[in-house]
């Protein structure tokens, strides 16, 4: 990218919400089932019917205007946006205009260690149209499925604050990770769950911002990143070549990789927005705002700051956990405990039992693993008890049966010997039978010293604790 510019993203992300019917009927919320299946006179837009707020449609989005520090307008209207599209029986969308249900909050996400707000400027609820299928076997025809029309919506408006694709993909991911805490959305991504608008513009430093263009149909956080990618690249090369860039609608396709010309301004639609005369305005009470407020868990984003800046992590390993609950759940309850450092806990975690949950297709709660059985076992390791590969078969035995570590260390017979003049006992036998090596050791060849620690731990079978017997070794061969 030319580096005398700078890049000006905004984000319009559509999550749809995991409610059990959709948003203004009875009528099942559900992917993947028979065309046309989950459908009713209401979600298909016939004449003379009458829809019914869901009420847990307005809770969730109130859930997530708090996740993302907004002011929650408990008082506000739903609004008819007209268009029309063949996946859209009725000819409009039940959206919020002028006065949406969340607005002005705010996002804190880290970028290459780096914290960055992102503004949120709104969240709105509305519902989501139906699916064009388009197939060889519809001898040429499209055919629609409403199954979709009618499912739950929160659209999601940032500020226009990011400032790269990375940022961008960022704050996706960090939405995301949101969404899943608070178990609002399935945010399978295949399924179209979470989709975004992308807003580009580019200007030189120090002038003012430049013409925006948006970017429909972005489909995966990747999608985004290689959609911006080529938009800035576009957008530069226009104006290094004495062009302008005109405020216009583009439509990315993932496959040519390139973004295609939909509409300019000068076409723009005009949805027309009007008020929707068969819903109630809605009016939540502040006590319901401040139960859901109470709702809120402490969200991944903020427990990933904690993790680098407190617990001094990677940024890879703490984004691991804090965007896994679960997984969140266990090491913070192990760090509360205030014993041990958050790496001797975070190798086990990232290492054996993400393997097993990987390996078996469990989930945490399935296993046996907590944070008194997973402390202990840290103890005996940090306190020279067992060594790291004996811990290791603690852990596989722990993960699956509710067995106390002791026992299991005494069964298995896994205690290192730690007693000094053990040690130097098996360290004298050693040597005395390795009159060639202390010899090499001592005529510089270092790699010696190696094969004789490898030595005694044969000697004690693999118990001899292999830090003290090293320095055993090296003391005694001056
Ligand atoms: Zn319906």
């Amino acid at each position: 990218m030319n580096k005398d510019y700078e890049v000006v993203i905004g984000l319009e992300t559509h999550a749809e919400l995991s409610t059990e019917s959709k948003i203004y009927c009875d009528c099942k919320n559900a992917f993947g089932l028979e065309v046309n299946s989950q459908v009713c006179p209401i979600c298909m837009g016939m004449p003379g019917t009458l829809p019914t707020l869901n009420e847990k449609v307005v809770e969730y989005a109130i859930m997530m205007g708090h996740a993302l520090n907004c002011k929650i307008n408990r008082v506000c209207k739903q609004d008819r946006k007209n268009y029309f599209y063949p996946d859209l029986p009725k000819a409009y969308q039940i959206s919020q205009d002028d006065v949406p249900l969340c607005q002005n909050g705010y996002v804190d996400i880290l970028v290459n260690g780096e914290e960055r707000r992102i503004g949120i400027t709104r969240i709105h609820i509305e519902e989501d149209a139906g699916k064009l299928l388009h197939s060889d076997k519809f001898h040429g025809s499209s055919l629609v499925d409403l199954n979709r029309c009618g499912v739950p919506l929160i659209e999601i408006v940032s500020e226009p604050d990011i400032r790269s694709s990375e940022e961008a993909k960022v704050y996706l991911e960090t939405l995301k990770s949101i969404l899943q805490y608070l178990d609002i959305c399935d945010c399978k991504m295949q399924e179209g769950s979470i989709r975004c608008d992308v807003n580009v513009s580019v200007h030189k430093k120090g002038t003012p911002f430049g013409t925006r263009t948006e970017m429909k149909n972005v489909n995966s956080f990747s999608a985004a990143v290689r959609g911006i990618d080529y938009e800035v690249n576009r957008q530069i090369e226009v104006l290094e070549n004495g062009g302008e860039i005109s405020q216009e609608t583009r439509r990315w396709d993932d496959v040519k990789g390139e973004s295609i010309l939909m509409r300019s301004k000068e076409d723009a639609h005009d949805y027309r927005y009007f008020p929707e005369p068969d819903l109630r305005t809605i009016v939540v009470e502040q006590e319901k705002v401040d139960e859901l407020k109470a709702l809120i868990p402490e969200l991944p984003n903020a427990k990933l700051l904690k993790y680098v800046k407190e617990f001094g992590m990677a940024q890879k390993d703490a984004t691991f956990i804090a965007e896994n609950a679960e997984l969140a759940y266990l090491f913070d309850s192990c760090m509360a405990k205030g014993k041990f450092s958050a790496k001797s806990y975070s190798t086990w975690i990232l290492g054996d039992l993400v393997k097993y949950l990987n390996e078996t297709g469990k989930a945490l709660s399935d296993t046996n693993i907590n944070a008194e059985n997973l402390t202990a076992l840290v103890e005996k390791i940090e306190s020279n008890v067992i060594s790291n590969a004996g811990g290791k078969k603690v852990f596989a035995v722990i993960i699956e049966e509710d067995k106390d570590v002791d026992k299991i260390i005494e069964e298995q017979g896994l205690a290192q010997v730690s007693d000094v003049s053990a040690l130097e006992k098996i360290a004298e036998d050693v040597l005395a039978a390795n009159e060639k090596s202390v010899t090499d050791y001592k005529n510089g060849k270092t790699n010696a010293l190696g094969y004789l620690v490898g030595q005694c731990m044969k000697a004690s079978k693999g118990k001899a604790n292999p830090g003290m017997m090293k320095e055993i070794i090296l003391k005694k061969l001056g």
